[in-house]
């Protein structure tokens, strides 16, 4: 299928953008890879009047490395995150995420941001935004504001965003010294959406466990993190197998999945919690035992 008829504007400022957003009203989407977007246009899903086109405005492409954060610009692409060694010396779960967000030919022209405005809880990107403790920025004609994770998911693919507001950047938050991470998930095909992903940030020293949050995809109504400190803190990380059965009771006791044509709820509940289980141990396998 085709998109209905609509009008494109290409705009070649930030100024200019937010204003067409607003003049234009709720009958105007933003579009930046169209990787999310074009294929709702083309089964009708979504019949905006007219498409903002924002791959034209300058200063959106940059990616910035700071003591706290990794900070992305609206137009960077994820396979451009994905390479960029700096980003990946600062925060490697941006990688160990990226590489699973469907094909190299949809990371080359799909943006990060855009699928932190998409809020798909299938996708890798929001819940990597919501373990990091991050945030993104919105600009509009009203100027600028800044929007935590935890605020910005507010249901599968939906965000507090105003419709004339566009996402300019995102900042993932950097973890403490001594933080390891992981990343897994499970497809039924290599690049499709996951039947079922998690992440863990693991904070370790001097052989003991410190903190840990986990992440979820596609098994969350919204994308979120679990602390999970509780239950590890102190705990000497060579004694990880015996604390594994109290997180993955955890993890399936928070998380809500849901049937479809590709797996049961319970099928994605034993997934995650095997999943979770896989992280911890690959995330303390190498710490010996102190005294050994
Ligand atoms: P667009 O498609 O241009 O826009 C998506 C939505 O976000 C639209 O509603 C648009 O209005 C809004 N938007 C975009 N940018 C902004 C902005 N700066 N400010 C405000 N609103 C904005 N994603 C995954 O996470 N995991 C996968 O496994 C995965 N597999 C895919 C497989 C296929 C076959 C395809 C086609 C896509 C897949 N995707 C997957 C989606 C892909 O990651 C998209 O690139 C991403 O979700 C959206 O980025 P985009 O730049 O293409 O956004």
């Amino acid at each position: 299928m085709k998109p209905a008829p609509l009008t494109c504007h290409s705009p070649t400022t930030l100024d200019e953008a937010v204003r067409l957003l607003h003049d234009l009203g709720p009958e105007a989407k933003v579009i930046a890879g169209g990787q999310s977007l074009v294929p709702v246009l083309n089964m009708r899903l979504a019949t905006p009047a007219h498409l903002v086109d924002i791959t034209g405005l300058p200063g959106l492409d940059e990616i910035r490395v700071s003591a706290e954060a990794v900070e992305v610009g609206a137009l960077v692409t994820h396979r451009r995150l994905e390479q960029d060694d700096a980003a990946h010396a600062a925060l490697p779960l941006l990688r160990q995420a990226l590489v699973n967000v469907a094909h190299p030919a949809i990371r080359n022209r799909g943006t990060t941001v855009g699928s932190l405005a998409h809020a798909d809880p299938n996708g890798e990107m929001p819940m990597i935004l919501a373990l990091t403790g991050g945030s993104v920025t919105a600009a509009s004609v009203r100027g600028e504001r800044t929007i935590t994770a935890s605020e910005l998911f507010v249901g599968p693919m939906e965000t507090v965003l105003e419709p004339d507001e566009i996402l300019v950047s995102a900042r993932f938050g950097r973890f403490a010294e001594g933080t390891r991470t992981a990343f897994t998930e499970l497809t039924r095909r290599s690049g499709d959406y996951a039947l079922a992903g998690a992440a863990l940030a693991l904070q370790v020293s001097d052989g003991q466990l410190r903190t840990a949050r986990m992440g979820f995809v596609s098994v969350t109504e919204l994308p979120d993190a679990l602390d999970l400190t509780e239950l590890v803190a102190g705990r000497p990380a060579s004694t990880s197998a015996d604390i594994a059965e109290a997180v993955v009771e955890r993890v399936t006791e928070h998380i809500a999945p849901e049937s479809d044509i590709h797996a049961t709820a319970d099928y994605r509940r034993h997934l995650t919690g095997v999943l979770a289980r896989r992280l911890l141990t690959e995330l303390t396998a190498d710490i010996p035992a102190r005294g050994a």
